[in-house]
């Protein structure tokens, strides 16, 4: 069906919602040649005027983004190819978007994996990746994380020490996990796999890339040291909160780049056996402990906010081609796809 729809295509347009990473997906669109076309609600979004160059063509305005389904024909009338980025999916719901019949960067059955708790495991350990443990609530015996299925952005979780202390604050209404809490520094590790792409770090199909690495800077938990330990703070009712409020950019010592590229491999070879492969950006969310070893506690699935850091290039995709961001690396992923006649194996 939506390779049908491709063939009718002459001239893609690249489209998001406005909002996350869209000023990066404009930009690098157009620094590659396509139309772009901006989903806003109510009117078109005034920061885009300050920002010219990452300002798209046109903006199509919504009451609502549920309506972006019934403005399906006027998409495909625009030859629209969705980029999707966390918000976008957010805001219509992983149901939808999975059903909406529009040309879509990446491949969509990623959902059904990525926001299934239970399926992500599977992919993640069977890809040979060190996952933190997770715990049930008799077995607590170490400081952990109580994390709800479905929190945006960590926004509810906790850390308690035992089982007590769960019980005293756990919302009993929602689902939850208990994982162990790792100690250790966080890196946010921006991949691109390509099936299309033979020249590079070669995988049994295509070719894996590492185009940044960022930290997420969450509130309070990264600043909580300044009033005191978190168990005096506990004390007087002060608990450490993991709502993310920005980004930093970091390297890794270079030594652990193969560790990096291994375990990206290993995810993508995973996924090409489980659903097709995770096509395009995807990001590791890890915690390098200091026995150097990388504990995963997540996959983002598409294009993550922390490669807006990276617009004119990364110091790792500067060894690319200079000024690759994500965005354009999307762009570039289309326009060689494209060319090549094989649009269907990177958009769904
Ligand atoms: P998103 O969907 O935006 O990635 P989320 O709600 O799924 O977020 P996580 O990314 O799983 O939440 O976790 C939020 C934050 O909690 C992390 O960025 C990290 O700082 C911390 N965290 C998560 N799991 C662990 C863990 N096992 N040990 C230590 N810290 C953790």
């Amino acid at each position: 069906m939506i390779e049908d729809i491709l063939k009718r295509y002459t001239e893609p347009t690249v489209t998001t919602v406005c909002s996350h990473s869209s000023l990066q997906i404009f930009d690098g669109a157009r620094k590659e040649g396509f139309k772009t076309l901006g989903i806003a609600l109510k009117k078109p979004p005034k920061f885009y005027d300050a920002f010219p160059r990452a300002k798209p063509d046109e903006f199509m305005i919504l009451d609502d983004y549920l309506e972006i389904e019934a403005q399906k024909d006027e998409l495909l009338r625009q030859d629209a190819i969705v980029i999707p980025h966390g918000s976008f999916v957010e805001y219509m719901g992983a149901d939808r978007f999975r059903e909406l019949q529009v040309p879509t960067f990446g491949n969509r059955r990623v959902l059904e994996w990525e926001s299934d708790r239970n399926k992500e495991r599977t992919w993640l350990e069977g890809a040979g990746l060190v996952l933190p443990a997770e715990l049930d609530l008799d077995e607590v015996d170490r400081a952990v994380i109580v994390k709800y299925h479905g929190a945006k952005g960590g926004a509810s979780f906790f850390i308690a020490r035992n089982r007590e202390e769960i019980e005293a604050r756990v919302d009993k209404t929602q689902e939850f996990t208990i994982q162990e809490f790792v100690l250790g520094t966080r890196y946010y590790i921006h991949y691109f796999y390509s099936p299309i792409k033979e020249d590079g770090y070669a995988l049994s199909k295509g070719t894996l890339e590492v185009l940044g690495i960022d930290r997420r800077v969450e509130s309070n938990i990264d600043e909580i040291y300044r009033l005191g330990s978190i168990n005096e703070l506990a004390r007087v009712g002060i608990d450490p909160s993991f709502v993310v409020t920005g980004n930093l950019p970091l390297v890794l010592r270079e030594s652990l780049l193969p560790k990096v590229f291994e375990m990206g491999e290993q995810v993508v070879e995973e996924s090409l056996r489980l659903f097709g492969g995770v096509i395009g950006p995807f990001c590791l969310e890890t915690i390098c402990t200091p026995d150097l070893e990388f504990v995963v506690f997540e996959i983002s699935a598409r294009i993550v906010a922390g490669t807006n850091l990276f617009i004119s290039g990364s110091p790792y995709a500067d060894f690319i081609e200079p000024g690759l961001s994500t965005g354009r690396r999307i762009a570039k992923e289309i326009r060689a796809a494209s060319e090549l006649g094989r649009l269907a194996e990177v958009i769904t």
